[in-house]
């Protein structure tokens, strides 16, 4: 058996602190408190070289899912994992105007989609797959997810740590990494030097530096996820009104290139400020970057009877109108659009038709500019819609400085990334949860695997 004294935690004069590694449970693996102002004292954090420590920065959904992973496979691997708030706080349900998490779509094959729901079911959370693809907790409550997997996290003895922030890493000549902790409250600093290091630090800028300062690069983040604004007094006054079904497509100043996602199809909402609603979100994610630059301006063709071709269209009006010739327009859309009679007001004012006007005296003209209206209705993009936060931030670090496969840093060997520090930009829209769970769950793999091999190592010699 080897050892070693080269791992430490520094911690302050007069501080009490417990090494790490010596506790599996849950619970505070390094807790100490106390005043900046006392001299820097190095404590071994553990002396067997064999107990290899793990910091996982940031308690989202990336790095949850990667401590548990890791520990898994490596049990006699120390990890903690440090969270400056509180863990997993954006799987809690009320944080989704959306109502709920998407895990449809998969990034990476060496964890689909199917591998997350499977993770989820055989630990205890029964699921339910909704008709479009989405799935829910069978409990409605995203609580179920969190207690999931901060049970597991307890069982197996990940240790984690909140309140705490780690403001900045190095990368040390021996293949480490010195970690520097300061608490959020109170005037604290710890230093931690780790074996692996996880940065699962979503899109927070403290993230963002720790990254700047381990050599990697930045794309510069822009929001994702975000509602468009639309200034038109008539249609905030339909604010509450969904549509099941649209296809609509974003037109971008300058971008010249087919962006086939600039175009999607389903539901969509009018808001007090524009429009919203799971087609409006996915293209501000797929559009992110490009309505950054243009500040935030387009035009946004919306087609309110995508099942529907324009002739179609167009001979159920004509039809309509032979039909209900003594019947208002106004009083009478016809059933096959779907249209709340409300938005049917809408257009029939845009197309300046008087609204107690019979259906008799519509001329075709006017029938085929609604037909036109109803498939190509245009709307001005002026803005973001105003939120406290965005959903998602598109951008982080390039895809080309990891290794795919294991989510290893190309620049320093045992630091990993996972989640939304990485500029996945190109699947936001619904799939930023499956890219935490996988990118997670595949760095914990990588390092778990690892671990395990110096530990089988160890006990060999
Ligand atoms: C309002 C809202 C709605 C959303 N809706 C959806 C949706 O419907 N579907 C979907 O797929 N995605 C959705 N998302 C996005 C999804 O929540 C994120 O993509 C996902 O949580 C990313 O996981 P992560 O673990 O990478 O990052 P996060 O969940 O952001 O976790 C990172 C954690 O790191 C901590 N941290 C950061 N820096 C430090 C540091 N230096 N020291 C210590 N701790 C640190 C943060 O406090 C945070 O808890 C939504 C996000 C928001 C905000």
């Amino acid at each position: 058996m080897s050892f070693t004294l080269a791992r430490f935690i520094f911690h302050f004069a007069g501080i009490s602190s417990r090494a790490a590694g010596t506790t599996g449970s849950c619970g505070s693996l390094l807790s100490t408190s106390g005043r900046r102002k006392f001299t820097a004292t190095p404590i071994p954090l553990a002396t067997k070289s064999s107990e290899e420590l793990l910091v996982v920065v940031g308690g989202g959904a990336a790095g949850v899912f990667g401590a548990i992973r890791a520990k898994t496979l490596a049990p006699n691997l120390n990890v903690l994992v440090i969270e400056k708030g509180k863990p997993l706080s954006k799987i809690l349900a009320e944080h989704y105007p959306r109502g709920h998490k998407e895990l449809r779509g998969s990034f990476f094959n060496t964890h689909s989609t199917a591998d997350t729901l499977s993770w989820f079911s055989d630990h205890g959370v029964e699921l339910k797959i909704e008709d479009d693809g989405r799935v829910f907790p069978v409990s409605n409550s995203s609580s179920s997810i969190i207690d999931c997997l901060m049970s597991q996290a307890m069982k197996i003895g990940v240790s984690l740590q909140t309140g705490k922030v780690v403001t900045t890493a190095s990368a040390s000549s021996l293949g480490k990494f010195l970690l520097k902790i300061e608490k959020r409250t109170i005037d604290y600093v710890e230093y931690v030097e780790a074996d692996y290091l996880l940065i699962a630090s979503g899109s927070s800028p403290q993230g963002y530096r720790l990254v700047a300062q381990l050599n990697h690069s930045i794309v510069d983040p822009v929001p994702s996820l975000f509602t468009f604004k639309i200034e038109d007094p008539k249609l905030a006054e339909l604010a509450g009104v969904t549509f099941p079904k649209v296809k609509a497509k974003l037109k971008l100043e300058n971008v010249r290139r087919n962006i086939p996602q600039l175009t999607q199809v389903g539901p969509m909402l009018v808001t007090h400020w524009g429009l919203s609603g799971p087609v409006v979100l996915r293209l501000s994610a797929w559009g992110a970057r490009d309505l950054f630059s243009l500040g935030y301006e387009g035009i946004l063709i919306v087609d309110f009877t995508p099942d529907l071709n324009m002739e179609d269209v167009k001979s159920i009006l004509s039809q309509h109108k032979l039909q209900f010739v003594k019947q208002k327009v106004l009083n009478s859309c016809p059933s096959e659009f779907g249209l709340v009679k409300r938005f049917w007001k809408y257009i029939l004012n845009r197309e300046s038709l008087v609204e107690d006007m019979l259906w008799a005296s519509i001329s075709n003209n006017s029938l085929n500019s609604v037909a036109s209206l109803l498939k190509h209705c245009s709307f001005r993009v002026t803005g973001k819609g105003q939120f406290k936060d965005e959903f998602v931030t598109a951008g982080g670090i390039p895809l080309s400085e990891i290794s795919l496969n294991t989510m290893e840093s190309k620049i320093h060997s045992h630091l990993y990334f996972a989640g939304e520090v990485l500029n996945v930009d190109g699947i936001t829209g619904g799939y930023n949860f499956q890219n935490a769970w996988s990118g997670g769950y595949i760095a914990g793999t990588s390092i778990g695997e690892l671990a395990r091999v110096t530990d089988l190592e160890e006990r060999v010699l």
